[in-house]
């Protein structure tokens, strides 16, 4: 399973062939979710290999901001309406996760009585409790991740893009991979640095309890209680 986020290039192929390079890490089906910052948006999910999520794809489908993940899948079987990105009913939040949520069945039952789920997985709790905050407490979308992260157990790497807001891609840590790759122009967040290699060298590591606001030229690094924590960039000195 492994998760590739790109915010402020043409995402699509670095995501494909980030996910690519993640392969080893095992899965059962991918997805991705594209939006080229004009009002377009792509979600395409595949069971089976990233070939099959390739095949999928028309040429016009493309993004400047772009989630994909692969999925091993521990709640659901391995559909493609289990397959990430997940998505709230009024499809305003994309969220793809690898991890674990241990208390989905209680978030579930006390906060989203009557939400239609399209899946059976622990991560798609997760975007609809976003959703439930952002448009209940009228927050932004990255206030209302924060304040669902707080309810949230388990292990994860999210990347959570709110299609208000596009231009951002929202990430948060704890107890599974992720780093932030950052680019001229552009920034990368990717379950190991190696599968974005050829994007950048320059790379944050992320510690459990992370929460970030990652644009194209900035990134800020905050702890679940909104404090901002410095993490440092250094350069990983390998080639590809
Ligand atoms: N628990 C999530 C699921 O089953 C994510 C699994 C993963 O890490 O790929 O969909």
């Amino acid at each position: 399973c492994g998760i590739v986020g790109v915010v402020g290039k043409a995402a699509r192929d670095i995501i494909l062939n980030g996910l690519t390079n993640l392969e080893y890490r095992g899965y059962d089906s991918a997805g991705i979710y594209l939006n080229d910052l004009q009002g377009n948006e792509y979600l395409t999910k595949a069971v089976g290999r990233i070939s099959n999520l390739k095949d999928k794809l028309t040429d016009d489908e493309q993004g400047l901001v772009g989630i994909g993940h692969t999925r091993w899948a521990t709640h659901g079987k391995p559909t493609e309406d289990n397959a990430h990105p997940h998505f709230d009913s009024s499809r305003r939040f994309y969220l793809v996760h690898n991890g674990v949520i241990d208390n989905y069945l209680e978030l579930k039952e006390k906060y989203l009585e009557g939400v239609e789920f399209k899946s059976e997985t622990d991560t798609e709790v997760v975007v609809q409790l976003i959703a439930k905050i952002a448009y209940d407490e009228d927050l932004d979308g990255f206030s209302a991740f924060k304040k669902a992260l707080k309810l949230v157990k388990g292990s994860y790497a999210f990347l959570l893009v709110d299609n208000t807001e596009p231009d951002h891609v929202f990430i948060a840590k704890n107890k599974s991979p992720m780093m932030l790759g950052l680019g001229d122009g552009f920034n990368i967040i990717a379950s190991d640095a190696i599968s974005v290699l050829d994007q950048t060298k320059k790379f944050v590591d992320l510690h459990d309890g992370d929460v970030g606001d990652i644009t194209k030229d900035a990134y800020v690094i905050e702890n679940i209680d909104g404090e901002k924590v410095e993490r440092e960039a250094h350069v990983l000195d390998i080639d590809p």
